[in-house]
């Protein structure tokens, strides 16, 4: 398979790669626009929809069921992003990679295929209160058909996990463990290797919510020891209805399927059906082809940055916009955990989140506003939602510099 090509220097120059992104160099509402809502869907560079485009154009038939040139064309094109997903988060082998629509799906199938296969009456399983919806909902599903319990680890006034809650929260019970590593809405990097190595001592297999960490920082399945790490192509650089379920192998070969249908299957009869090998056990229908082949390109741009560089560049972005914003009079940061990537949630004095998000919109700033699906936090700070910057590699000082004027305005309109 051709690598996507795309213009990155050896030494990086951040406007460059910020030209490559052609959605960023368009107006809204008569002013260039402010994209700082990445943590909802990161934006795509030119090389990833060029890559998609080409695919459309040379290379799309159905995938794994066709002898013809073009299905075996595709099916390359499709797998091409198995290997280089394999390779961007360490996993061991290919079978590992288990192709979904999402972070949300990722969940939901192991709640689902593990849950329902393991669980039972009074099992319990370990949330933290700053999950994402997505890693919350599926549990409590699961946990009403199997009689098993959620128990949430609490998280202090900062948004950091108090570990040893979470110690005395575990029990012979205890049959699942699913934290987020990075939190949607308040940038809260969490301490996943304590927790994976804790659970591990008792035997309890750990589930990582990894959508707002694979994104950001060089993630590495096997040093952390995960069993089940889930995330999201589009918050990657890459499209929408695609993601990755990483499972260690002999967990999946244990789990039954999630979806019965085509490709995952070995052999139909009326009487009996027997299941297709990992991975495509748990892909059942045509799947999102194209939306994969973009996530091929999403992880070849990042690569050709490198997770460091990135990791280190959207800290410093944060850093600055931490500053700034702490010198706005009226507004309060919400999430101030020590170790932070680049989220920042915050409220401005008497003003309503939507209400400055609307303003700030009609500025050509786009941030997001409300609970950010994550209502048990919003619960915690007795708040009904914040105003959530967050922040790529791809923005810039002088976008921060817009939002602080943005903020200073929406002040100003709201006496
Ligand atoms: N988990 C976290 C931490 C997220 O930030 C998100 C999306 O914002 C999700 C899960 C759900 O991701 P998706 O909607 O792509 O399934």
């Amino acid at each position: 398979m051709p690598e996507t090509t795309t213009d990155i220097p050896t030494k990086i120059n951040w406007e460059e790669i910020r030209a490559q992104f052609p959605v960023l160099q368009q107006e809204v509402n008569g002013k260039k626009l402010v994209y700082l809502d990445n943590g909802a869907s990161s934006q795509m560079p030119k090389s990833v929809s060029d890559r998609i485009d080409a695919y459309h154009k040379n290379e799309h038939a159905n995938v794994h069921r066709g002898i013809h040139s073009l299905s075996q064309k595709a099916t390359d094109a499709f797998e091409a992003t198995r290997s280089k997903v394999r390779d961007f988060i360490n996993a061991v082998s290919l079978e590992e990679i288990i192709y979904t629509t999402g972070t949300t799906d990722s969940i939901n199938l192991v709640a689902q295929s593990y849950g329902r296969k393991n669980f039972k009456a009074g099992d319990e399983i370990l949330v933290s209160e700053m999950e994402h919806h997505a890693n919350i909902v599926p549990w409590q599903m699961i946990a009403e058909e199997t009689g098993a319990k959620l128990k949430v680890i609490p998280m202090n006034d900062e948004g950091e996990l108090i570990m040893d809650k979470f110690y005395e929260l575990f029990s012979d019970k205890t049959k699942m463990v699913a934290v987020v590593h990075v939190s949607n809405a308040l940038g809260t990097i969490n301490p996943v290797e304590e927790i994976i190595a804790a659970a591990h001592k008792r035997n309890v297999p750990v589930l990582i919510d990894g959508a707002q960490a694979v994104p950001h920082s060089k993630v590495d399945v096997q040093a952390l020891d995960a069993d089940f790490y889930a995330f999201s192509a589009h918050k990657m650089c890459g499209p929408t209805g695609f993601g990755i379920l990483y499972g260690k192998k002999d967990l999946l070969n244990a789990m039954p399927p999630y979806r019965g249908g085509g490709d995952m299957i070995d052999k139909v009869t009326f009487e009996k059906t027997t299941w297709n090998d990992l991975p495509h056990k748990f892909e059942a229908g045509t799947p999102p082809i194209s939306a994969g082949v973009g996530l091929g390109a999403g992880i070849d741009f990042l690569n050709q940055i490198g997770m460091e560089a990135i990791a280190e560049r959207e800290h410093e972005l944060l850093e600055y916009a931490t500053e700034k914003l702490n010198q706005i009079e009226g507004l309060k940061i919400v999430g101030t955990a020590d170790k932070k990537a680049s989220v920042i949630s915050f409220l401005l004095d008497g003003i309503h989140p939507t209400d400055a998000g609307t303003i700030l919109d009609q500025q050509g700033i786009a941030v997001r506003t409300g609970h950010h699906c994550a209502q048990p936090i919003m619960q915690h700070y007795e708040i009904p939602g914040t105003l959530r910057a967050s922040i790529s590699f791809y923005n810039n000082e002088e976008d921060i510099d817009r939002l602080v004027e943005g903020i200073e305005l929406v002040k100003e309109f709201f006496g």
